[in-house]
């Protein structure tokens, strides 16, 4: 329930209160002393999420009033706390000094933090997507413009997309922190699929105004793009502005794609696939970018992420990949020394947006130095290698190492204001600084040396008080000699002090040299920056192709590790894999892994699956989506020989993982996939079934496969493998042109069953389920008596097939197939 503001209010309340209108949307950090202060409901939400005390002002001249606090040099991980939980922040700070202002100190918010634009954030490798979203209301179907930034790390990349179910799918790859939606369209019916799917996303609806021009902020990037993209680049900016990120140049392009030009991937094939994630316990240890990430840099390391999210559909483009990773596949050793030089370069990315967003450390600058001082060695390594990639240097920046390298101290600290930045020799004007600094002390005896040669006075002495500050100070025996120019300043019992023009110069040299020292430094530091910049583009430049050199030297390194072989690639309608391996499973495997030919064409383009649960079906399957996927990021392949044609879209239907939370049965989901899967594959799409049709009776469900499978081949065309425990589906190769029936073997010896794990043509005609059951460590007595009641089943199955017998034969047809086997239910079930 909201707070009522009290009646009685000191004038900083009604400040705060005052503040707090124009970010009702924020929890205000509002700034007193060394501490930022929340009230009212926010102080009682953060102090929840924050677990922190929640107390309450109260004061004669007020009512109380909820509030919490945290000291503003800890402030980095509680809101990176609050940012988790979905929060903003507007972070108020005090903006004249409390020292010099008459009544209460002025007030601003500086920055607004939301689970987007942060700095804050700790997981480096990863981007941290804003993304805005323009409706473009059409009569049959509304198109979307989507647009997303990244603050950190100042990529920027736009795409119209022709479809709602487009716009989930790139959603989806690109898991945005949070999302701009004009208020104009909050009553469009995608805003609430957009709400159900993503729950946790944070929606800002914004005025009409933030998709119009935004000035500088955007208006060089516009300029790049088709109008029709400018709204939602507009509306991103737009929010950067509110959000008070002033200087965002380290955006320099935007990256306009379109989804058509590269694989699809929706949502349910990157989690079935697991891509990014395992299905089991969501961790990226076991996924498909994790066995390829060998990148050295967390630059490299999105990249290679952001090849795996867009696979290729361009035989050349995956050629020119392909190029690059066989010289260097070629050079283990130049490889290994190419990696050895990553390893020193920094997230220069995040560096130069740091830079540009005036939040970067002297260690930064260091960072920045020691990476570019790399750029001459990776040049070196490159005249070694042959192809095309190879050709173009790197820009060496000489120019910025030597300044960096002239500049910076070895080890800075992390303040800005507080000196020790700056190495002695740079800058003539703070060496005179540090050197008063370092030797205030030499310097003074040096006055009081001089002072006693010129006046021959040997009991002079140069003295400091908090009263007087420096002087000069003549016992009276001397008082003779004492020059004209010293100015009387007191008289003791047996002595006068004096000051001199020159000794309060040196005084105040001495005094401020410290302050002066420090704002000098920072000065520097601030033109140093402001020289970095000015090279920002070529800089921004030189990160993306040492990223892109370090995805590429992962992918090399992945292949020369694992014996991953170079894929032909085409566009022709054609697959054949030999001793072909999941990329994944064969890595964590304890034991060996079995390798299997795939082989899939015109003629055999459906292969429909048996064997024994726990066989290999589903490994199979996923192994072929996972080499099709490789192949077309210009990954080498884990099989002997690979001839690959390109594939438009994977779709996968496997397992059984329910929506319930969304009112989904598993059957549901599993028919909406379905259904799913055959609007959308084309010819040119592949397609694994992993057991259609289970989630309900025996018989819906073998209807259901078989009328799938019957489609897939007859209007779509898909190449599709369909693994299935359904017997009654190997029928299809008889009847069904395309169709081939394949199986994985295994050996029974005695009472147990071997797994052979090798996937050859024909069908099986058991399903080994009781032994798997055995294996799996059902109750002994549960297994006995299912052993019992398959032995009845078989016998009675027998009997009916029997041919001898008058009258009867066995089943040949699907549907009399079907119908034979639920008169043998019923039969069994005593119906
Ligand atoms: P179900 O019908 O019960 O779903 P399945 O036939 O789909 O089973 P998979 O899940 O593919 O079986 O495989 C089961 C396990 O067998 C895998 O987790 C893996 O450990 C092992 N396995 C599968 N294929 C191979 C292989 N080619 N070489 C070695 N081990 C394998």
């Amino acid at each position: 329930m909201p707070f009522e503001p009290p009646k009685k209010l000191t004038p900083m309340m009604l400040q705060y209160l005052e503040i707090k209108q124009k970010h009702q949307d924020c929890i205000l950090f509002y700034r007193l002393g060394d501490f930022y202060e929340m009230f009212f409901e926010d102080a009682v939400t953060a102090s929840s999420i924050l677990k922190i005390t929640l107390t309450s002002r109260s004061r004669k001249d007020e009512e109380k009033i909820p509030m919490c606090g945290i000291p503003f040099h800890s402030a980095d991980r509680y809101i990176e706390k609050l940012l988790e939980a979905g929060k903003k922040i507007a972070i108020c700070e005090q903006v004249s000094d409390p020292n010099l202002s008459k009544g209460i100190v002025e007030r601003k918010v500086v920055q607004i933090i939301t689970p987007a634009l942060t700095l804050h954030s700790t997981k480096q490798e990863e981007q941290n997507y804003l993304a805005s979203i323009f409706v473009e209301k059409k009569e049959k179907q509304d198109s979307f413009v989507l647009s997303y930034l990244d603050l950190a790390t100042g990529q920027l990349r736009s795409t119209h997309l022709s479809s709602e179910e487009n716009l989930r799918d790139e959603l989806s790859r690109i898991s945005a922190k949070e999302l701009l939606w004009p208020k104009r369209f909050q009553e469009n019916p995608t805003l609430r699929v957009i709400q159900k799917l993503y729950p946790n996303l944070l929606i800002n609806f914004l005025p009409e105004t933030a998709y119009r021009p935004q000035g500088i902020f955007s208006d060089h990037l516009v300029q790049k793009i088709k109008p029709e993209l400018w709204p939602a680049v507009h509306a991103l900016f737009y929010y950067l502005k509110t959000a008070h990120f002033e200087n965002v140049l380290h955006f320099q392009n935007v990256e306009v794609y379109e989804t058509k030009n590269c694989m699809h991937l929706d949502a349910t094939t990157l989690r079935n696939l697991e891509i990014l994630k395992t299905n089991y316990d969501g961790k990226f240890e076991g996924s498909l970018l994790w066995l390829l990430d060998q990148t050295k840099t967390s630059m490299g390391h999105r990249k290679l992420r952001q090849w795996v999210l867009y696979p290729l559909i361009q035989v050349q483009d995956i050629l020119d990949r392909q190029n690059v990773i066989e010289s260097l596949t070629q050079s283990p050793t130049l490889l290994e020394d190419i990696r050895k030089a990553l390893s020193e370069v920094s997230d220069l990315e995040r560096i130069l947006s740091r830079l540009t967003l005036a939040s970067a450390n002297a260690r930064d600058l260091l960072a920045l130095g020691a990476s570019l001082k790399k750029v001459p060695e990776l040049n070196v390594f490159f005249e070694k290698l042959t192809g095309h990639y190879f050709k173009t240097r790197f820009f060496p920046f000489h120019d910025l190492t030597g300044l960096l390298d002239r500049a910076i101290q070895e080890n800075p600290p992390l303040a800005l204001k507080e000196g020790a930045l700056i190495q002695k020799g740079y800058d003539a004007q703070l060496d005179e600084l540090i050197h008063l600094c370092e030797n205030g002390k030499s310097a003074l005896l040096n006055l009081e040396a001089q002072e006693r040669q010129k006046t021959g006075i040997s009991s002079l002495k140069v003295r400091y008080n908090q009263v007087f500050g420096y002087y000069i100070e003549v016992t009276n025996v001397h008082l003779k000699s004492v020059p004209s120019h010293y100015i009387r300043k007191q008289t003791l019992v047996n002595a006068e002090r004096f000051i001199t023009e020159e000794l309060k110069e040196f005084e105040t040299r001495i005094l401020s040299a410290t302050e002066k020292r420090k704002k000098l430094e920072y000065e520097i530091f601030e033109n140093i920056r402001s020289q970095i910049l000015e090279k920002l583009a070529p800089l921004l430049s030189l990160a993306s192709k040492l990223s892109e050199l370090d995805a590429f030297c992962a992918l090399s390194k992945v292949a020369l590790a694992y014996r991953y072989t170079k894929p032909d690639v085409s566009y022709r309608y054609y697959f054949d894999l030999q001793e072909a391996r999941h990329p994944v499973i064969e890595r964590t495997l304890k034991e060996r892994f079995i390798p299997n030919d795939i082989h899939l064409d015109e003629n055999h383009f459906l292969m429909v699956i048996t064997g024994p649960n726990m066989a290999g079906k589903s490994t199979v399957m996923r192994e072929l989506a996972l080499i099709s996927l490789l192949a077309q990021i210009g990954s080498f392949v884990p099989a002997s020989k690979a001839e690959l044609g390109i594939v438009d879209r994977i779709f996968t239907r496997v397992g059984a993982h329910d929506n319930l939370s969304q009112g989904e049965s598993t059957f549901m989901v599993e028919m909406k996939e379905t259904a799913h899967i055959l609007k959308h594959a084309t010819s040119q799409s592949l397609i694994i079934l992993d057991e259609i049709g289970r989630g309900t009776s025996t018989f819906d469900g073998v209807s259901i496969a078989w009328a799938v499978a019957n489609y897939i081949q007859s209007q779509i065309k898909a190449k599709t493998l369909f693994a299935t425990h359904y017997h009654e589906l190997t029928f299809l190769e008889k009847e069904l042109k395309g169709v081939t029936n394949f199986h994985i073997a295994v050996q029974e010896v005695g009472q147990e069953i071997v797994f052979l794990r090798k996937l050859l043509p024909g069908t099986i005609q058991r399903s080994y389920g009781v032994e798997v059951a055995r294996l799996a460590g059902l109750p002994q007595s549960v297994i006995t008596s299912a052993k019992t009641m398959l032995k009845n089943l078989e016998h009675k199955s027998l009997k009916h097939m029997h041919p001898g017998q008058k009258g009867v034969r066995p089943p040949s047809t699907y549907e009399e197939k079907a119908l034979h086997n639920q008169n043998l239910l019923f039969e069994f079930k005593g119906v």
